[in-house]
């Protein structure tokens, strides 16, 4: 008779794997890598009644899909390196996301145990399962533990010896008709197939439709020719891929029998954690969006009344400069102190004046981001980001594009499809970020004194719904809608260390600034040589290099309502960055007066709103370009770049001719 067995421990990441493994195991242990990786391996014993159980603490997984290494080892592990006994942890309290993976390894008709660990949170929590009827329903032994106190190890222990003599299949459960019917298509073409294989074929046949690669390589050539037939009917009778259909027919399994067995029970409120509180009203149906928009409307007010007080500092400071360098170089030639104080110090200057606010809003959105509550706004929002065919996630890159588009653009990392990934990077530049609220502030402040205000929200508004259209439109036929099988996580609320938050917000303000030092400044040395050449020409004047360029391409804008040489060139200069076009036409057009004299000379009320909806659609600007090509590829920043100057030019277009009408 044997005496010695192997246990392997596997669960999701988080689930209390590695705690169940030392209360197994107590002193007992031994850490090393898995072959081959650098992932560590922790191995253990235990003895019962003279027999020695080997324990095996496997990596976290959410399914057996072996999409990551993780994935891979524990897959592998539980494949071919045939523990005898399975302990499959799973977190109370997460009951629906954990049982995934136990259905997986069910199908894999796996001699297993199921241990529902943090039985005390979920107690705290009111969630009640019956597990005695549970057990008997899927026939696998269910223990409850709480692997930190070692409440339930004893237990579990028996189990295992219990198993490793009486070997048990679960119970094979079946799918909804619709699906269940393909299953069994593909398992009796397995049965007919001539090669042997060494698993369940149901198990098999699951695998196939889920497209899953390694399983693919273990059917003979013919077999997976028929099974691609299977799975094409399959794809045309549901209209989805057929992986997304397998995953939702295992949830809505795993739905299934948590409605049966699981119950939840509020507690009374002194039971709740704080954690529990906080998302009755932060996550309400009813005043979750409500409290989200005032947080939101809270972060802006916050954000613009503290970096104003630092931007007009720094603003300060660069006037100063400008003054102390106008001195000392007093006898320079008049183009180089031109170059200097106007182009280097006042362009560089007009761009870091930003910085406070942008540093502030980075600041307040990291906070509630370590704080936990972003995720609640993804889930609040999630809502109506469906609505853009989006997933709640991409709210949070969309809402740092009012700050900068670039850190905006660099965070869908977090998004975890690619097409999701994608669409998100294309409509981030349709977030007015903060490079064209001065053109607003001086083209709204000019034409619409007292509405300023209103007529800058509704920019910021046209944006936005900008965004949802053009998402619409994207899914319909770009990026065909896959429904994400991502579950929102919602950490706990915990109080955020400063080192974090503050650390995140400068590392975000750092692109910011690297754009300003880089990009920019080298935009304001062509802008400054181009409009002071040829030799002896007046700077910017009609006949510079500037003046010529801009009166080649000014006709193209006369339909828009603006059709001058001088707007043409602060257009061209502002794709290298937005806070360029006011300085510039500051000096085109301000010359000796100041921009807001000059400008009723060029426009209308109709053509300064025209002038501001296409500042706020045309090309963001170059760097956001270039990080778009970073993150998403070459092809998408010039698909970027061709759809908004198009959307600029026909809104613009129509906003000219219906506001000429109105105002
Ligand atoms: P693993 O990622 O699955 O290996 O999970 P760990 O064993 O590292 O546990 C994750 C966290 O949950 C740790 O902070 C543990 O202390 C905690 N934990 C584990 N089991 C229990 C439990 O039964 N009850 C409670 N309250 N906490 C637990
Ligand atoms: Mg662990």
């Amino acid at each position: 008779m044997k005496d010695e067995f192997v246990v392997a421990i596997c669960g999701n990441p988080n689930s209390g794997k590695t705690s169940v493994f030392n209360a197994l195991t107590g002193s007992h242990q031994t850490v090393g890598n898995w072959p081959g990786v650098t992932v560590e391996r922790k191995e253990g014993f235990f003895r019962v009644d003279g027999r020695k159980y080997t324990v095996v603490d496997l990596p976290g997984t959410y399914s057996l899909t072996a999409n990551s290494l993780d994935e891979r080892i524990a897959r592998d592990f539980l494949l071919n390196g045939e523990p005898d006994v399975i302990v499959v942890v799973v977190d109370k309290t997460n009951m629906e996301r954990n049982l995934y993976l136990v259905l997986e390894l069910m199908e894999m008709e796996k001699n297993m145990v199921i241990d529902m660990n943090m039985a005390d949170e979920a107690e705290k929590k009111g969630i009640k399962v019956d597990t005695v009827n549970m057990s008997k329903f899927i026939n696998l032994p269910i223990v409850d533990t709480v692997a930190t106190t070692k409440e339930g190890i004893d237990d579990l222990k028996k189990v295992i010896y219990e198993l490793s003599s009486n070997p048990t299949k679960p119970r094979r459960l079946k799918y909804e008709d619709r699906f269940e019917k393909y299953v069994v298509k593909v398992e009796n073409l397995l049965k007919d197939s001539s090669r042997m294989l060494n698993y369940p074929l149901r198990w098999i046949a699951i695998k196939l439709l889920e497209k899953d690669e390694y399983v693919s390589k273990l059917v003979d050539d013919e077999t997976m020719m028929r099974v691609q037939k299977i799975i094409e009917e399959l794809e045309r009778n549901y209209g989805e891929s057929s992986e997304i259909v397998t995953a939702e027919a295992r949830y809505a399994l795993i739905h299934g029998i948590s409605k049966e067995f699981v119950k939840i029970i509020p507690t009374i409120g002194k039971r709740f954690n704080l954690t529990d509180r906080l998302d009755m009203i932060f996550t309400n149906r009813i005043i979750g969006l409500p409290i989200f928009f005032l947080i939101m409307w809270a972060v802006f007010q916050i954000t613009y009344w503290f970096g104003g007080m630092f931007s007009d500092l720094i603003d300060e400071g660069f006037n100063q400069l400008r003054i102390f360098f106008s001195n000392v170089l007093s006898g320079a030639p008049v183009f180089l102190r031109s170059f200097i104080v106007d182009g280097v110090i006042g362009g560089v200057g007009s761009i870091l004046v930003f910085l406070p606010n942008i540093f502030f809003l980075f600041l307040a959105i990291s906070f509630l981001g370590d704080l936990g509550y972003m995720a609640r706004a993804a889930f609040v929002m999630d809502r109506i980001m469906h609505l853009m065919g989006l997933h709640g996630k991409a709210f949070i890159p969309m809402l740092l594009g009012f700050g900068c588009n670039v850190p905006a653009v660099m965070a869908t990392r977090t998004l975890e499809s690619e097409k999701d990934r994608i669409m998100t990077a294309l409509i981030i530049p349709l977030m007015s970020c903060s490079a064209r609220l001065p053109i607003y502030v001086i083209f709204a402040g000019t034409f619409f004194k007292k509405n300023a205000g209103f007529v800058i929200f509704l920019m910021y508004l046209l944006g936005m719904i900008l965004a949802v259209i053009v998402a619409f439109f994207f899914r319909r036929f770009l990026f065909k809608w896959e429904k994400s099988l991502f579950i929102m996580e919602l950490p706990p609320f915990r109080m955020p260390s400063f080192r974090n938050t503050f650390g995140e917000a400068w590392m975000r303000s750092k692109m910011f600034l690297t754009k300003a030092g880089t990009v920019i400044f080298s935009a304001v040395v062509i802008i400054w040589i181009m409009a002071s050449l040829p030799f002896g020409v007046e700077y910017g004047s009609e006949n510079s290099f500037i003046g010529y360029v801009g009166k080649a391409i000014a006709p193209v804008f006369a339909p828009l309502g603006f059709g001058y040489w001088q707007v043409a060139v602060a257009l061209i200069f502002g794709l290298v960055a937005k806070e360029i076009v006011v300085s510039t036409l500051g000096t085109l057009l301000g010359g000796a007066e100041s921009l807001s004299m000059a400008l009723p000379k060029f426009f209308t009320p109709a053509s300064a709103v025209s002038f501001m909806v296409f500042v706020l659609l045309y090309v963001p600007c170059i760097a956001t370009i270039a990080v778009i090509k970073k993150e998403v590829g070459t092809k998408w920043a010039w698909f970027t770049v061709m759809y908004l100057m198009i959307l600029a030019y026909i809104v613009s277009f129509i906003t000219y001719n219906v506001a000429k009408v109105f105002i």
